[in-house]
């Protein structure tokens, strides 16, 4: 007898999205319902609903039925290769599925569901990450370093496989080393086959009946493991580095996973910087500024003499080229930026306050009686503050 058409079953559209889907299940399958229903024929009507819902609201299924139709709910589905066309190839496809069902099928084809077909391949370990910090002129000049970090590495006792040495891990008896079983549950509508974990082996297709007394069956133990860092100079805050196969041991013989080592900078008191650029605020008196002068300025290069020329300006910007940090991608160093500042002086003495006023009266610049006095009266009023407060 002929199959029919699963969206026919449900009455639904071929493009009826899930929730379509599941209301026209809701709906016909309490119409059939065996327990409801006593009419000839019903519990036949019941079962079709059911096999058409569980492919059409499984998006794997569904897809696989859209391309290849019942063809590819069929237990040996692939097979033979007849319903296969020539696409996938007879021979490549033949043994392996087999008796897998469709569902190691299905994960071939799309990918999977995050779940391995083969419980006993090789898996990759988990990846890890490592916070290292460093001092601001460590990320600019890179340094090497030996971090120290627990890791899971393969049991030495039992070489991985965790079984106690002179035994052997056995095929589990329970999933013959499938790592998953058919479980059968009665519902209210109808029996329901699942795939679940197999729960002696827990998936892994192995038993152990003997454990290895290092690792208790797991194959692998925490060890301190230690690693050589090569920081790379010009290294910024926040960047990562990894290290290909510093990670835990790998799962089945898997290679172990990668190491993210991220880089922490500490900030300078004297530096900002951005990239291989460094900042620098230099602090110079008015007269500095005024008459020129040569300063030392401190670089992370160590310090150099900086030509100040007479007349700059608060603000200026000169540029030390190639004192930066080195350009971690592409070659050379960047430049180090400092910008000057000219601090007006505070609290002068009586004796610089006659040379300002002397300079003013050189530069024809009349600087009043007047406002000095209001300073003054300022400075009193400041005093006289002071003193309220303290009473
Ligand atoms: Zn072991
Ligand atoms: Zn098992």
């Amino acid at each position: 007898m002929a199959k029919r058409d699963y969206y026919e079953v449900l009455g639904v559209a071929k493009d009826a999205n899930d929730a379509d889907i599941k209301k026209a299940y809701r709906k016909l399958s309490k119409q059939f319902h065996p327990d409801i229903n006593q009419e000839a024929g019903a519990e036949d009507k019941f079962k079709e609903i059911a096999e058409a819902y569980e492919v059409l609201s499984d998006a794997n299924k569904r897809a696989a039925y859209d391309q290849y139709g019942h063809a590819s709910t069929d237990p040996n589905f692939g097979a033979g290769g007849g319903g296969f066309g020539g696409g996938f190839g007879g021979s490549g496809f033949g043994g392996g599925f087999g008796g897998g069902g469709f569902e190691d099928i299905f994960e071939s084809f799309f990918g999977g569901g995050g779940r391995q077909s083969n419980p006993n391949a090789p898996r990759q370990g988990e990846d890890l990450q490592y916070t290292m910090n460093l001092k601001f002129e460590e990320a600019i000049f890179g340094k090497e370093s030996t971090i120290k970090y627990n890791r899971e590495d393969e049991c030495g006792t039992c070489h991985g496989n965790g079984a106690k040495p002179g035994t052997e891990p056995v095929t589990c008896s329970k999933c013959h080393g499938a790592g998953s079983i058919n479980v059968e549950r009665n519902t209210p509508l109808g029996r329901v086959m699942t795939r679940q974990t197999c729960d002696v082996c827990h998936g892994s297709g192995k038993e152990i009946k003997e454990k290895c007394p290092t690792c208790h069956g797991s194959g692998h133990v925490k060890e301190a493991h230690s690693v050589k860092v090569t920081v790379p100079a010009g290294v910024e805050d926040g960047q990562q580095m990894r290290l290909q196969g510093q990670g835990e041991a790998g799962i089945n013989g898997g290679p172990h996973g990668d190491l993210y080592v991220v880089f922490r900078v500490e900030e300078s008191n004297l530096f900002d910087r951005d990239g291989s650029e460094i900042f620098y605020d230099l602090p110079i008196s008015f007269v500095q500024a005024a008459l020129g002068d040569e300063i030392e300025v401190p670089t992370v290069h160590g310090k150099i003499k900086l030509k100040v020329p007479a007349g700059t300006q608060t603000g200026t910007n000169f540029r030390l080229k190639g004192k930066g940090a080195p350009k971690l991608r592409g070659t050379g160093t960047g430049d180090q930026h400092v910008k000057v500042q000219v601090i007006t002086p505070k609290n002068l003495s009586e004796q610089q306050v006659q040379a300002m006023r002397e300079f003013a009266k050189a530069s024809g610049i009349e600087v009043s009686e007047q406002e000095t006095n209001i300073f003054d009266k300022v400075k009193d009023a400041f005093k006289s503050e002071g003193k309220k407060k303290r009473k």
